[in-house]
């Protein structure tokens, strides 16, 4: 089945075995894993580098939240025992330097086409190939697609058609400038409190003359307590770092990230919240408030099934937030109210809620007064004209199906994704869609994804796909394709899963409600990566059960 890289055959087309669209982590070892099992493929990235979560957002303060040793690729014994991170929780430009260091360790460059956005992708069943073309007219043919796409690349931005009407600096957090932003002596306003904007707040108060936040919900946030990573702790981890990572997969450690934690002895309770003394309860939230990071939500069991054991977790941060925050008003407005906590995406923060004591930081309650439209000297709110020299908009993504719903992908019978997905995502284990054969999403819609430590996720998904390609090969196959009945069951099983929860509670980018118009449906897989991951090895071993292989 090996093509020649590159070969032009169908007019002026590119064939390859198999066709890659996007060069994040999925992409990139996506790529790596098709050449050692002798499949030529190429990378298909639209940004002009590779990287992309890490590529377009630059905004400061940007770091991940799941532990540098845990959040880096684990498939190569020499890259991750030499691959030394600064930090607990490495900031963007060290994840660049590492993807950056990965690419040229395995010599990934020569395969990825960069500049290049597929606009659309199309299943010709006669020849039982995909056909991927540019806005440029580019056309590219590979026998299988793997959509390496991301779960937050595509911005949601509801300023996008006013922002013409201000004169001053603007900025997206998502497609942030290469050169150093300089806020020093200007009025910025923030739009946006979610995870983005917390991390940014901080640092942009640093500078500015005057920071205005503009909040529509407030966030929980946890502190990072991010700090170097020490010397012996990383040594200690590294001398057994498989088990680490196989801990890490089976999800035992919380969150797939926090190893400090969980090398101290599981310290997450197996008893509802509710079953403790008050003030036991409490000295034990305070115990994972100093540890730092999203591992809070995991502190008991029931958090995310009791609304009752919740709001003990809930109050505990809101007490924090009073307690931090001096201006009893602004800790007030501060302090989320009306969804349980972790049911929106917890954040990790450093100095976020402390900010608010600074004497350059004000807070507008957008519930109080709304914002009306951005103006040419700044952003009008029912209440006020706010004057402003520069917008720095924090208004996050359109999650899980954005970057696939962007391209027209046709499957069978000409049959559009997004006419398939109109009232929500419909997959088979998050890695395939009935209707459109020989396709592939890493961490689609309706697999663990976001809830874990995306890289290890990536790296599941992506060795399946390629030990399924591999069984394809050897079996003499061309075609696969989930079945109706498999993606249904799939479908239903992800939705009993998520009812048994209060993530239905809060107007999340989970359940899509950041976005206007986008059906509300719940986009992850919440069973577990273990059971998850389980399930997909067992579809595997038993000939791709759920599938039709031809
Ligand atoms: P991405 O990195 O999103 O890469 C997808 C690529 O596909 C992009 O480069 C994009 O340009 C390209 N692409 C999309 N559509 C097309 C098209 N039509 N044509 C060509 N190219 C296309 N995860 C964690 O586990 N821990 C964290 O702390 C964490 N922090 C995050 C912070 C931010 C601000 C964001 C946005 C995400 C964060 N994530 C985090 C999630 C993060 O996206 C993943 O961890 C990981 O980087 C995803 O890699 P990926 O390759 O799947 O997708």
């Amino acid at each position: 089945m090996t093509r020649q890289t590159g070969t032009l055959t169908d007019g002026e087309a590119k064939t390859y075995d198999v066709l890659i669209v996007g060069a994040g982590f999925a992409g990139l070892y996506m790529l790596h894993r098709l050449r050692q099992i002798g499949l030529s493929a190429v990378v298909l990235e639209a940004a002009s580098g590779i990287g992309g979560t890490w590529y377009n957002n630059r905004y400061p303060g940007l770091r991940c939240d799941i532990e540098s040793l845990l959040y880096s690729y684990s498939f190569d014994t020499e890259l991750q025992q030499e691959w030394k991170w600064s930090e607990r929780y490495a900031a963007q430009p060290e994840i660049l330097r590492y993807i950056h260091h990965v690419a040229d360790r395995f010599d990934l460059r020569r395969d990825i086409q960069l500049d290049t956005r597929v606009s659309t992708a199309t299943f010709d069943a006669e020849r039982a190939q995909w056909k991927l073309a540019t806005g440029d007219g580019d056309m590219f043919i590979g026998r299988y697609c793997v959509m390496a796409t991301g779960c937050l690349s595509v911005s949601n931005f509801p300023f996008a058609d006013q922002i013409g009407a201000f004169d001053g600096e603007w900025h997206h957090t998502s497609a942030w400038p290469h050169e150093p932003v300089d806020f020093t002596g200007k009025r910025v306003g923030v739009i946006g409190t979610g995870s983005s904007g917390i991390q940014c707040i901080p640092l942009i108060a640093d500078q500015a003359a005057h920071l205005t936040v503009f909040q529509r919900t407030a966030t929980f946030a946890i502190p990072a307590n991010n700090a170097p990573l020490d010397p012996a702790f990383e040594a200690d981890i590294k001398s057994d770092y498989d088990a680490w990572r196989d801990k890490n997969r089976r999800g035992e450690i919380f969150g797939g990230g926090d190893l400090g934690w969980h090398g101290e002895g599981s310290k997450s309770l197996i008893i509802s919240a509710l079953s403790l003394p008050a003030e036991e309860r409490r000295e034990f939230y305070e115990s994972h408030w100093q540890r730092g990071g999203a591992h809070f939500a995991g502190a008991f069991p029931d958090l995310l099934v009791d609304a009752e054991a919740n709001e003990t977790a809930a109050q505990f941060v809101r007490e924090k937030i009073h307690e931090i925050v001096k201006d009893p008003q602004t800790a007030e407005t501060l302090s989320p109210q009306g969804f349980p906590i972790a049911t929106k995406r917890l954040c990790v923060d450093t100095n976020y809620f402390a900010t608010y004591n600074l004497p350059n930081v004000s807070l507008v309650d957008l519930k109080a007064e709304p914002i009306e439209c951005i103006t040419q000297t700044g952003i009008r709110t029912a209440a006020q004209d706010y004057s402003l020299d520069m917008i720095v908009f924090a208004t996050g993504y359109d999650a899980m199906t954005g970057a696939l719903l962007a391209m027209d992908i046709r499957g069978c019978g000409g049959i559009a994704l997004r006419e398939k997905w109109q009232s929500g995502p419909k997959t088979y284990l998050g890695l395939a869609i009935a209707g459109f054969p020989n396709l592939f999403t890493i961490t689609g819609p309706g697999s663990p994804s976001v809830f874990t430590n995306m890289i290890m996720s990536i790296e599941q998904h992506v060795d399946w796909i390629a030990h399924c390609l591999d069984y394809m090969r050897s079996q003499g196959l061309q075609v696969i394709e989930a079945s109706e009945e498999a993606e249904e069951n799939w479908v239903k099983h992800t939705a009993e899963v998520v009812s048994g929860t209060l993530f239905d509670r809060a107007d999340s980018w989970y359940l899509g409600a950041n976005i206007p118009g986008k059906p509300r449906v719940f986009m992850a897989y919440l069973g577990g990566v273990n059971a998850y991951s389980e399930k997909c090895d067992e579809v595997a071993s038993t000939g791709y059960e759920g599938f039709r292989l031809t």
